[in-house]
């Protein structure tokens, strides 16, 4: 008899985190003798992986489950399994159970090396089961081989948060900030680079309070220089940096260290004193303004990105002309907007002065207008320059083009064959648009 082929396909919602969660789940089932998949119709397990930062995250998931219901009626031994952020919200496994009533795994951020055997078990019972821990458990070191996938990978530094900005979610779903041993990072790290990774991105939600609960002198700058050691290494990034970390001694390491790239992602959030402070961010738009200005200096041609939250509980339109005005001054070079999202269980979600959608919209469009306006002439400014571009893969909107990434995260797309995923190629840039720079590659 033929055994049958085991299957699985991931769907990823949100971060970065997730997507390095999602990872780590593939590695689990493909150690375990499962194959991934690309269609969801030839899957025998489904996994969503879920986000809870926004209403529309958690909407996206619920959308899906809905057209999974149909695959499900049509093949009764599919697994099911919704995972991640979403689940470790209290009642919310719940909630899924009694929705989708089809799902049969919810599984929580730190029970994902449970995955193979649970599968097994449901397989064999045909009981559905909910397996949601505290998110707050040691950190495992003890997982599969990384794969590598490619030329670049992400790997995490710290789990968690200890900030408990007003607004997020993010602390309660992941619990408190633990960071990994700096040797486990780095020996992770190294195995990567041997298979042939050139750039990592190092994860956290606040990657510059890194090392703080190890309490053994070691912190985010050390760390930098101990993977920037990393032989066969080419790019270091990391995500999420908090402006108020970022220390004076991070700014000059990251600019003396050949391989960590020149950008950082900021999230600023606001640009109102006022609002920053009803979001428990620790820091003024006058701290930010010197910090960038100090990046500036240190680090020539340092490309900055940020996060920005419109509609905020009590965000008067001075206090929102106060984001423009910021966003105006530092011409960031791209920036995540986003409208206030009440999340329960946060201190803002009951903060008096919620703000009507219709306002959170027209706020969001004009924010969006004048960030474009500043990322195209961002772009347009490097037309005529060569620059290093790391080769993702074909281009998502044109096969016919491959795409990449300076070392400024600018998105490249330019002519030239597939067989140079994965390398650095040299590319002068002919053409800017807002959200992508047009090339093509040089010799050398
Ligand atoms: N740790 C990172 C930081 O401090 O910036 C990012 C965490 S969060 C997953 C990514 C972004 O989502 C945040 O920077 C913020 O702009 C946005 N965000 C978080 N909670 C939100 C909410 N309730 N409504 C709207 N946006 C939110
Ligand atoms: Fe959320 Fe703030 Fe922590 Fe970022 S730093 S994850 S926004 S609580």
């Amino acid at each position: 008899m033929v055994k049958a082929r085991k299957t699985f396909k991931i769907i990823t919602y949100g971060c970065q985190m997730n997507q390095r969660d999602s990872e780590m789940m593939a590695d689990l089932l493909q150690d375990a003798g499962y194959e991934p998949v690309a269609r969801e119709e030839e899957a025998g397990v489904i996994i969503l992986d879920t986000c809870c930062v926004r209403e529309k995250a958690e909407n996206k998931v619920y959308g899906k489950l809905g057209q999974i219901e149909k695959l499900k009626s049509a093949n009764p031994d599919l697994v099911i399994a919704v995972a991640g952020c979403m689940v470790q919200q209290p009642g919310v496994a719940e909630k899924i159970r009694q929705q989708a009533p089809y799902v049969d795994l919810l599984l929580g951020t730190g029970n994902l090396q449970e995955l193979p055997q649970l599968i097994e078990e449901i397989k064999a019972m045909h009981q559905p089961r909910i397996v949601v821990g505290e998110q707050e458990g040691p950190v495992v070191e003890d997982l599969p081989r990384r794969r590598a996938r490619g030329a670049q990978a992400f790997v995490t530094i710290t789990y968690g948060c200890n900030n408990f900005c007003t607004y997020c979610i993010v602390p309660y779903v992941r619990g408190r900030e633990r960071s990994r041993r700096p040797e486990n990072i780095i020996k992770e790290v190294k195995e990567l680079a041997d298979q042939g990774v050139i750039e990592v991105t190092l994860l956290g939600q606040n990657v510059n309070s890194y090392g703080r609960d190890l309490k053994d002198g070691i912190n985010f700058a050390g760390l930098l220089e101990r993977v920037n050691a990393v032989e066969g290494l080419k790019r270091i990034r990391y995500v999420t940096s908090h402006p108020r970390d970022f220390t004076p001694e991070l700014v000059t390491t990251i600019s003396r260290l050949d391989k960590v790239c020149e950008h950082v992602h900021l999230p600023v959030q606001a640009g109102s004193n006022r609002i920053l402070e009803l979001m428990h961010r620790g820091y003024t738009r006058e701290h930010y303004l010197e910090l960038v200005a100090d990046l500036r200096r240190h680090i020539p041609g340092i490309s900055l990105t940020t996060d920005l939250i419109v509609g905020f509980p009590g965000e008067t339109e001075a206090d929102f002309e106060d984001t423009l005005d910021l966003v105006a001054r530092v011409q960031f070079d791209n920036a995540f907007t986003f409208m206030y999202s009440p999340r329960r269980g946060t201190e803002a979600a009951t903060m008096p002065g919620q703000l009507p959608t219709a306002t959170k919209k027209e706020r969001l469009k004009r924010l969006m207008e004048l960030q474009n306006s500043i990322s195209l002439a961002k772009n347009e400014a490097l037309v005529g320059q060569e620059v290093e571009v790391l080769v993702e893969g074909p281009s998502k909107t044109d096969p016919d083009q491959l795409s990449g990434r300076t070392r400024t995260n600018k998105l490249v797309i330019f002519p030239g064959d597939q067989s140079l995923t994965g390398r650095l190629v040299r590319v002068r840039l002919t053409r800017a648009q807002t959200w992508l720079l047009k090339g093509e590659m040089v010799d050398g």
